[in-house]
């Protein structure tokens, strides 16, 4: 079984305040009688269920084509914490810790389709705490680890500090939580901050899909 936790990829996708937006320029139709269809596509990287880069937040971190890939592949635990909206989740009374990837479902950006600013994040001493247990990947239900209004970016640098990956805007809303094997691979975009993904879980265990 293969669940998917990528958001749609489309013109109606929400991207960051000021970011671009995916465009699609058709430049033959086959429809309109060329021989092929074939497409230009424009977007942020930070598109939809993504990879940040180390790049991204950090001065002399790596681009996204130099990541090691062992990070995005291999199990991986869903836990389910409940925020406010516009609060950093603190480590206190989270469920315990198993594996190195860890995806977050906060329930704070329910539509990637409708923008909504007031997302939780994640504190930098809940970045610390989770590295303390080994975990290598923290995923994310929004569109970032901070705030939206955060300028310093402390959960990013935290990240930084522990050389762990960041998966954001991906879908957790239909998964139960428990224990998957995660596939996530960032396109090998040389010098980018950042790649889309197609994030998957396959069950491992106990976990069992609700739908
Ligand atoms: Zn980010």
């Amino acid at each position: 079984m293969i669940l998917d936790i990528t958001p749609t990829v489309s013109p109606r996708l929400g991207v960051w305040p000021g970011d671009t937006s995916l465009h699609r320029q058709i430049l033959l139709d086959i429809a309109k009688g060329d021989n092929i269809t074939l497409s230009t596509l424009k977007a942020t990287v930070h598109l939809g269920a993504h990879a940040d880069a180390p790049s991204h937040y950090g001065k002399k971190g790596e681009t996204i084509e130099a990541r090691d890939l062992s990070l995005y592949i291999g199990p991986c635990q869903v836990i389910r914490v409940p925020a406010d909206p516009g609060t950093r989740i603190e480590p206190d009374g989270l469920p315990a810790i198993t594996d190195p990837r860890v995806l977050i479902d906060t329930g704070t950006f329910p539509d990637p389709e409708n923008w909504n600013e007031d997302f939780a994040a994640l504190s930098p001493r809940l970045v610390d705490f989770l590295h303390e247990k080994g975990v290598r990947l923290v995923g994310i239900d929004t569109p970032s680890v901070d705030l939206q209004d955060s300028k310093d970016l402390p959960a990013h640098h935290a990240f930084l500090r522990h050389d762990m990956a960041i998966l954001e805007g991906l879908v957790l809303k239909k998964v139960l939580a428990g224990r998957y094997e995660l596939v996530a691979l960032p396109l090998k975009l040389e010098g980018f901050d950042a790649s889309p993904v197609r994030a998957i879980l396959r069950p491992l265990g106990d976990a069992v899909n609700e739908r």
